[in-house]
């Protein structure tokens, strides 16, 4: 039987759409597109003529998403990536060469440290590691091959709130470069941009997206830090996939209402938790006792009047012990232990289990991670609801 390139692939249907305009963006999954001419294909490739000729050079769904992250960041530049893991690469990447340095908050996402110390260091590329809280000591840190300082505008699981200007500032100074990864905040709680960075990460696979479907990362930069990043995405093969993006647009159009009703509900079961049995300590950006509370009303976003602290809460159980989380973890049966966050539910993680596993006992105490540390990643559900949920959790655990 002849088997011609129309049974197998037929030509094009081309539904007319007439004047009907779809109210949202249509997906293109297409990995390639027709090229009428080699000179047309020449010029697209070469970027000389704007337009998409191969998926991994850059698709319509990422463009969507890329700029509408852009506005909400109000970054000149902006690109989607597969992952926040990849976007930090990125970052890295097209920035720095061998015989460079790069200066590490000593807080940082475990697989961002161990990118630098197992990865990058193979390739020429030097590191340390420091306290960004202490701006001191990040000005004694830097030497005079330091192309980048990386750190998280709110740290995991400890949350603390770095001062984004002075560390812009002193990168500055020496023409270093900040980048920051934002994926605590969300930009509705912070706009680095606003405080001198010149790139900013987010794992849209968390908060950005919101609905824990999606795993996508987001670069932003500003003109002067964009050379090579377009490239590199391209080259190094970090492109997203459409359907994800597709995705990841629809979980945005909520970013704003989700987070600033997460918020709000964070910090009433930070205080609820302040006041709870069996619970020794909580941390949370917004309480009087936390160490960086005035950094953080200085430097974060304002909603109705108050300032917003990020729906990540922190605390440590009266019985430190592994068998009392695992306790907790077993009677909250509301608050699903999935060591990610900011899904639409409140889920909690166990840093010393997941997160923090690998690290030597010294730094996890240095980073104030103890047995009994519990991080909630708060949802959209009632702060009574969750509330609840916690009581059937420290049940037994409450002397
Ligand atoms: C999850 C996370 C990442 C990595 O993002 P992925 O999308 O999982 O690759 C980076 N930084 C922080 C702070 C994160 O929480």
């Amino acid at each position: 039987m002849k088997r011609s390139r129309q049974e197998l692939c037929p030509e094009i249907v081309e539904v007319p759409l007439f004047d009907s305009r779809p109210s949202r963006s249509a997906i293109h999954p297409a990995t390639v597109y027709i090229c009428p001419s080699t000179g047309h294909a020449d010029e697209r490739l070469g970027g000389r003529q704007p337009g998409y000729v191969y998926q991994r050079d850059g698709h319509p769904n990422a463009d969507i998403l890329s700029e509408k992250c852009r506005r909400i960041h109000n970054a000149p530049r902006a690109v989607i990536t597969s992952s926040g893991m990849s976007a930090i690469t990125l970052g890295l990447i097209s920035q720095i060469e061998a015989g460079d340095h790069v200066l590490m908050s000593n807080r940082l996402y475990g697989r961002s440290l161990a990118l630098v110390d197992q990865e990058l260091g193979r390739f020429g590329i030097a590191h340390s590691v420091v306290d960004m809280c202490d701006l001191q000591a990040v000005n004694d840190s830097i030497q005079a091959n330091t192309k980048m300082l990386v750190v998280e505008t709110i740290s995991n699981p400890t949350l603390r709130v770095v001062d984004l200007q002075s560390l812009a500032n002193l990168a500055h100074e020496s023409d270093a470069l900040l980048m920051v990864d934002n994926t605590f905040a969300s930009p509705i709680v912070c706009q680095p941009f606003e405080s001198g960075a010149d790139l900013v990460v987010e794992s849209l696979t968390k908060i950005m997206n919101g609905h824990g479907d999606v795993s996508l990362g987001l670069l932003c930069g500003t003109d002067a830090s964009w050379d090579r990043v377009e490239y590199a995405l391209s080259t190094w093969g970090w492109t997203s996939g459409p359907f994800d993006c597709w995705l990841a647009e629809r979980g945005l159009s909520t970013l704003f209402l989700r987070m600033t009703s997460a918020c709000k509900s964070a910090f009433e079961i930070a205080n609820f938790l302040s006041k709870a049995g069996g619970v020794e300590s909580v941390l949370y950006p917004g309480l009087a006792v936390h160490p960086d509370l005035e950094i953080a009303k200085r430097q974060f976003e304002t909603h109705q009047g108050e300032p917003l602290f990020g729906n990540i809460v922190t605390f440590l159980l009266s019985d430190s012990t592994q068998a009392a989380a695992d306790r907790f973890i077993q009677q909250a049966t509301d608050i699903p232990f999935c060591p990610s966050l900011g899904d639409l539910v409140t889920t909690l993680s166990h840093p010393l289990s997941s997160s923090h596993r690998t690290l030597s006992v010294e730094s996890q105490k240095d980073l104030a991670i103890f047995p009994g540390t519990i991080r909630l990643s708060i949802g959209l559900e009632s702060p009574e609801f969750i509330q609840e949920a916690i009581k059937k959790g420290l049940a037994g655990l409450d002397f």
